[in-house]
Parts: structure tokens; sequence; C-alpha cells
């Protein structure tokens, strides 16, 4: 599966896209080189709401369901989401700084937003991520390794590695064997064509 991204818009061509009021311009622009992936439910553990989205767009009920009341005020975004059946929303460009790390650091360099992009799994920690969440994963990665190419291999982290005191996403869950795989195999497709 080959996946393209418009330089321009920093979208991904047919791609469903609800746009989050969440974001705001790059502190330097076009410094694109970290991937954070992260895991996330609404409500938590429960899978195939459409709360996610309603999360990112600010438009999440906080009456629907307890845990909602704490969060619906948030303001949060992630640059893609990628649900259990392998379908992928956008809320942000690429281009554009999305809110999804929070206090963050990697290597040194701290505010991880302003120069990732972050795609959120549709998951727990605890419960196995879909094979094809795995696949859309890796064709999108590979996308935007060739886009942006800042994110090399070892520019790829879950949120719990940048954020280790605070956050546990994507979890022990999240295969990175398997990730890397498929990564490798569609790189090494990409050089024979
Ligand atoms: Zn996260």
């Amino acid at each position: 599966m080959i996946m393209q991204i418009q330089p321009q818009t920093g979208l991904l061509v047919d791609v469903k896209y609800s746009h989050s009021p969440n974001f705001d311009e790059r502190p330097v622009t076009g410094q694109i080189d970290l991937l954070v992936i992260h895991g996330i439910s609404l409500p938590p553990g429960e899978f195939g709401s459409d709360d996610v989205m309603a999360l990112f767009t600010n438009t999440l009920n906080p009456q629907k369901h307890p845990y909602f009341a704490h969060i619906a005020e948030v303001k949060v975004s992630s640059h893609l989401f990628i649900r259990r059946d392998g379908e992928i929303h956008q809320f942000v460009p690429f281009t554009k700084r999305a809110w999804h790390a929070g206090k963050s650091q990697f290597q040194a360099r701290e505010n991880c937003n302003d120069y990732s992009i972050g795609i959120e799994l549709e998951g727990t920690d605890t419960v196995a991520y879909t094979e094809i969440q795995y696949q859309q994963l890796a064709a999108v990665t590979v996308a935007l390794m060739q886009t942006y190419p800042g994110i090399t291999l070892e520019r790829i982290v879950g949120h719990s590695d940048i954020a280790p005191l605070r956050k546990t996403d994507p979890g022990e869950a999240f295969a990175w064997d398997r990730y890397r795989q498929l990564l490798n195999e569609l790189l090494v497709d990409q050089h024979r064509i």
C-alpha cells in the first residue's frame, strides 16, 4: 500500500480530515524530525465510538460518560488517529503543531510537539493492537519519512519514551517488533523501485 502526502498542505491524500482547532504554528517552520506513537480509547478501554474524534475537535459531550467530565475541556489533538479497523483520520496538517505530547523531552530537546508528528492508535496499553493498525501505521510512517527526511528509524518513539513519568502509552501491548518488521519490508520495497 502506498500513501501520499501533499507537501504544500501537509495532508494525507484520500484520508478523512476533521479539522481540529487545537493546533498552532511550529516555532521553527519545517522542522519535523520526530514521530510519536500514542494509544487512546474513549471511554477508556472501549473501542468503536466517535468520542476520540469529538475530543480532538472540542465537541465531546461531558455528560455522556463520567470520565468525560474531566477531559471535555482539555485542548488536545494529534495529527492522525488510526482506528481498530485501520481507518485513518487526520485532524491537523503535518506542517502545523498538534497538541499531543505535553511536557516532554527527546535527547535533551524539550517540547516535542514543536518538532514532532503525533499518531494515535485506538487502543489501550494492555490489549493487542490490530494487524491492520500496524500495516496502516507502517504505510503512513514510510510516507512521512519520504516527505520529512528528518524522521528516521531512530527517531520514532512512544509517548512513554518522551514523557516517562506521566505517560505509559502506547503500552506493553504495542508490538515494536511487528511495526519495525513491516517498516523494513516497505522500505526495502521502495528502494527496489
Ligand atoms: Zn499519548
